[in-house]
C-alpha cells in the first residue's frame, strides 16, 4: 500500500511517498516546490516525478494522500476530506489565517487533479482530544469561548511520533501500542504498568512543549493560534493580550500591521537583533553577541517554564525529550535547559549530549531519575500510518 503525504504551505508543496507493503513502513522517496504559483501544474510535476522515478504507474497506485491540517471547527482525528470538512477549515480560517486557506485550497485542487484518490487529513488538534478541559480554557466570555478561543495545541503529529517512539525506547509496548491506537479507540487500550509521563519539547521554527501521560496529549504550551507558548524564529509566542492595544493606541499602527510585526518580526528574530536561526544565534552568542544570548536565553527560560507545569501535572516524569530542528541539534541549548535540575531527578550526561545531532539517543546520565532522550520528529510517517490506519479501518 502506498501513500503520498504533502505538505501544503502557501507557495510550497512538499511531498513524501511511503510503502506500507508486506508488513513493512519504507520511505520510498521525497521531493517538494516552492515558489509555487500555480498548484495545480506543481500537483502534476509532483506525480510527473512519482511516475519518472519508476514509484508508481499511476495516481491508481496511490491508496491516499495523506495532509497535515491544522484545525476546524467541531472535526478532528484523521478524517476524509469533503466539502464539510473544508467548510468547518474555513470557519476557523481567522484562527490560522496562515494555515488554513492554503490548505483548503490546495485539498480543493488535490481532488480536482485526483477525484479517486481518498484524500485524508490527520489535524494538529487531534493529540488533545483526551487533555482535561481545565488545561484548554482561557478565562473568556462564553461567546468568545464558542467562537473558538480556547487552547486548541498544536504540533500534535510530532508530539504522537514522540509519545510512540519514546515508549518504546522505554520498552513499555503497552503504552506504545495504545499512542499507536490512539485516534482509533481514543485511548481504550490498556496500560500494564505504572503510568509513562513523557514531556515531548519540539524546539524548531516553531516550538512547543507537550505533556504526555500513556501515549497520549494532557496539553500543549501553544494554544489558541499556533503562534502563541514559546518565542518561535519570527514569530512572537506568549504575550500579554493587553499589549497589543496598548501599543496600537501609543504608536497608531495598524492592527495588520502589529499582526504582520508579531509574526514576521517577533520571536529569536526579534530578541536577537535579527537572526531567526538557532546555528546563527549559538554562533554569534559565542562570538559574545548579547542579544543572540538572551535570545537562546528566553528560550531557554520558556522551555523550563513549561518542562515544569508539565512535570507538576504528570507528578514527574519518566522522560524529558528533545525533538525537532533545534531540539535534535543543539546540545548547547539542551544542556541549558536541563541545568540545575538534579532534585528534579533530571541529570545530563555533559559529554554524550555534546556528541548527539540529529540522531536517537539517550543522553541523561546513568545515575538520572528522569532519561532525557533526543528522538528526531518524524511527521510525515505518522500522517501515513494514520491514513493507512483509516483505510483499513474504513475498508469494506
Ligand atoms: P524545524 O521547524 O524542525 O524544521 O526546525 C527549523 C529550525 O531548527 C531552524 O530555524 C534552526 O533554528 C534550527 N536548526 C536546523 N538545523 C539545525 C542545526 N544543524 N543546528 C542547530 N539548529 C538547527
Amino acid at each position: 500500500m502506498k501513500i503520498l503525504v504533502a505538505n501544503l504551505g502557501s507557495t510550497s508543496l512538499k511531498y513524501r511517498l511511503f510503502d506500507f507493503s508486506g508488513g513493512q513502513e519504507r520511505l520510498l522517496t521525497r521531493g517538494g516546490f516552492e515558489r509555487v504559483t500555480d498548484y495545480g501544474a506543481a500537483i502534476e510535476s509532483c506525480l510527473a516525478e512519482l511516475k519518472s522515478g519508476g514509484w508508481i504507474q499511476s495516481e491508481k497506485d496511490l491508496a491516499a494522500v495523506g495532509f497535515k491540517p491544522i484545525l476546524a471547527k467541531g472535526i478532528t482525528g484523521c478524517v476524509q476530506f469533503d466539502e464539510r470538512v473544508l467548510a468547518a477549515m474555513e470557519t476557523y480560517n481567522g484562527i490560522a489565517p496562515a494555515h488554513n486557506p492554503p490548505y483548503v485550497n490546495g485539498v480543493r485542487i488535490f481532488a480536482q487533479k485526483m477525484p479517486g484518490t481518498p484524500l485524508l487529513g490527520l489535524f494538529e488538534t487531534a493529540f488533545y482530544q483526551g487533555a482535561p478541559e481545565a488545561a484548554m480554557r482561557y478565562a473568556v466570555p462564553d461567546a468568545w469561548y464558542q467562537m473558538g478561543v480556547r487552547k486548541w495545541g498544536y504540533h500534535g503529529a510530532s508530539h504522537k511520533f514522540i509519545a510512540e517512539r519514546s515508549a518504546e525506547m522505554l520498552g513499555r509496548e503497552d503504552v506504545a501500542e495504545r499512542a499507536r491506537r490512539l485516534y482509533i479507540d481514543g485511548g481504550a487500550s490498556p496500560v500494564k504498568g505504572p503510568a509513562l509521563r513523557v514531556i515531548s519539547c519540539h524546539l524548531g521554527g516553531s516550538s512547543s512543549v507537550t505533556g504526555i501521560l500513556n501515549g497520549a496529549g494532557i496539553g500543549n504550551s501553544l494554544g489558541m493560534s499556533p503562534q502563541s507558548g514559546l518565542p518561535h524564529n519570527n514569530r512572537v509566542g506568549e504575550l500579554d493580550s493587553f499589549a497589543l492595544p496598548y501599543v496600537m493606541r501609543a504608536t497608531g499602527v495598524s492592527l495588520d500591521e502589529a499582526e504582520r510585526l508579531m509574526c514576521k518580526e517577533g520571536g529569536l528574530k526579534a530578541l536577537s537583533g535579527g537572526y531567526n536561526d538557532m546555528r546563527d544565534i549559538v554562533s554569534q552568542m559565542k562570538e559574545g553577541n548579547a542579544p543572540a544570548r538572551l535570545a537562546f536565553e528566553v528560550l531557554v527560560h520558556q522551555a523550563r517554564h513549561w518542562i515544569g507545569a508539565y512535570y507538576l501535572q504528570l507528578n514527574g516524569a519518566d522522560a524529558i525529550v528533545f525533538t525537532a530542528g533545534i531540539g535534535e541539534n543543539t546540545p548547547e541549548l539542551r544542556a541549558a535547559v536541563c541545568q540545575g535540575l538534579d532534585q528534579l531527578g533530571i541529570v545530563l550526561d555533559a559529554e554524550a549530549n555534546a556528541q548527539v545531532r540529529a540522531r536517537e539517543a539517550v543522553v541523561s546520565a546513568p545515575g538520572s531519575r528522569v532519561k532525557i532522550m533526543v528522538i528526531p520528529t518524524n511527521e510525515e510517517l505518522v500522517i501515513a500510518r494514520e491514513a493507512r490506519r483509516f483505510l483499513e479501518q474504513h475498508k469494506q
